[in-house]
């Protein structure tokens, strides 16, 4: 089968992937192999192409954000039948014994795997999940359209929810891109004010056309001080900014895997007043399911742009120079 694969990591430009040919994978006890019809592309998968996040296997091939049917089923897989439609998300597997399995935080297992950085992902023909991490998907929501949801709109939808913005509530979103304006269009839903701080015309034009109350620069004060806030945007720079721009007791969540060095913080101005900082790590299997219920019920809309597989380091390219707003999805 076709896949690719991060040969070296470096940055996009120099092309660290490579498309080979690899045998198709046999699934194990409890695993199931899809038939790979869309799979996103996710900012997680340009820090693993660039070396931002230390590859976990060599050759491992990217893609956490895969949609495709069940092809094949290993020993004692029973969840899912040959034929149905699934998707593999960034969370691989735990091992559900550490003290944060047992308490509900299976996102801050000590032994967890994740898709596309220790297993193979989906930028291939073909993948292997467990069958206890995949998701069935709701049936009106199309394989483009749900690729984005599996990782970019689970994760944001926990960063949402750890922003702890009151419904009503002003929100502020630094950064917008494919995690953002699935989030944006979950908090408009319920009831908040949206107030969207990012750079690039793209980016700005997407947020305007979703109906937010405002749309400011990256690092420019809202309009109004913000019960919570997600920084969306890789960049630590914008940590300050977004912290003074909290209201009292509100708290700022960082979305991503990956956030460059964050400056001095100004203790009087940008943390006093029980303002809190916290980081987003991963997400548990309930925060994915309770995401797909609203994104169906609310009729969450990804903007998407397609890509044959054979170009997905194109996709990657045009996702780091910021060429389109929305999410990239590959078809296969
Ligand atoms: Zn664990
Ligand atoms: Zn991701």
């Amino acid at each position: 089968m076709r896949a690719w694969i991060v040969e070296r990591p470096a940055p996009i430009d120099e092309q660290p992937l490579r498309l080979v040919d690899r045998p198709e994978p046999a699934p194990g006890p409890g695993q199931v192999r899809i038939r790979v019809s869309c799979c996103g592309v996710c900012r997680t998968d340009l820090h693993l192409a660039e070396g931002d996040l230390r590859p976990r296997r060599p050759g491992v091939t990217p893609g956490h954000e895969v949609v495709g049917r069940v092809d094949r089923l290993g020993a004692d897989a029973r969840r899912f039948a040959v034929g149905d439609r699934i998707g593999v998300p960034w969370l691989g597997s735990v091992d559900g014994s550490c003290a944060w399995c047992r308490r509900g935080e299976e996102n801050l297992c000590l032994r967890p795997t994740f898709t596309g950085w220790d297993i193979d992902g989906g930028y291939a023909e073909h993948c292997l999940v467990d069958e206890a991490f995949a998701y069935a998907l709701p049936d009106a929501i199309d394989d483009e359209q749900a690729a984005p949801l599996l990782c970019a709109g689970i994760i944001g939808y926990r960063a949402l929810r750890l922003a702890e913005t009151p419904p009503g509530g002003r929100l502020g979103i630094y950064g917008f891109g494919g995690s953002a304006h699935l989030t944006a269009q979950i908090a408009l839903h319920q009831g908040m004010r949206v107030h969207v701080l990012t750079r690039g015309e793209h980016n700005r034009a997407l947020a305007a056309e979703l109906g937010v109350d405002s749309v400011g620069g990256a690092a420019d004060a809202p309009p109004e001080p913000l019960d919570g806030a997600i920084l969306f945007a890789p960049a630590g720079e914008l940590v300050p900014p977004a912290l003074r721009a909290l209201d009292r007791g509100g708290t700022l969540a960082v979305a991503g895997i990956w956030l460059s060095d964050i400056p001095t913080i100004a203790y009087a101005d940008e943390l006093f007043n029980e303002r809190r900082l916290r980081s987003v790590t991963a997400n548990t299997r309930s925060d994915g399911e309770a995401f797909l219920r609203l994104a169906e019920r609310f009729g969450i809309t990804a903007m998407t742009h397609a890509y044959p597989l054979a170009r997905a380091a194109d996709a990657l390219a045009d996702l780091a120079h910021g060429r389109f707003g929305g999410a990239a999805v590959l078809h296969v």
